[in-house]
C-alpha cells in the first residue's frame, strides 16, 4: 500500500532555539522529520508502519 507523505504545520517550543516557532512535520512511511522554521534544526524520527490485516 502506498502511503503519501504529510506535511504539517504545528506551533511548538524549539528544542534548540528555545523560541514558540511554528514547525514543518513532515510524516512518510517511514520517518518524521520536525523542523524549526526559526533555525532549521531538524529532529528525525523512524518508524515502521505496521501492515494491518485487513
Ligand atoms: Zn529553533
Amino acid at each position: 500500500m502506498k502511503i503519501e507523505p504529510w506535511t504539517l504545520k504545528k506551533s511548538s517550543k524549539c528544542y534548540n532555539c528555545g523560541d514558540a516557532t511554528i514547525h514543518e512535520v513532515n510524516i512518510d512511511q517511514y520517518k518524521m522529520t520536525i523542523k524549526c522554521r526559526e533555525c532549521g534544526f531538524t529532529r528525525y524520527y523512524n518508524f515502521h508502519i505496521l501492515e494491518t490485516p485487513e
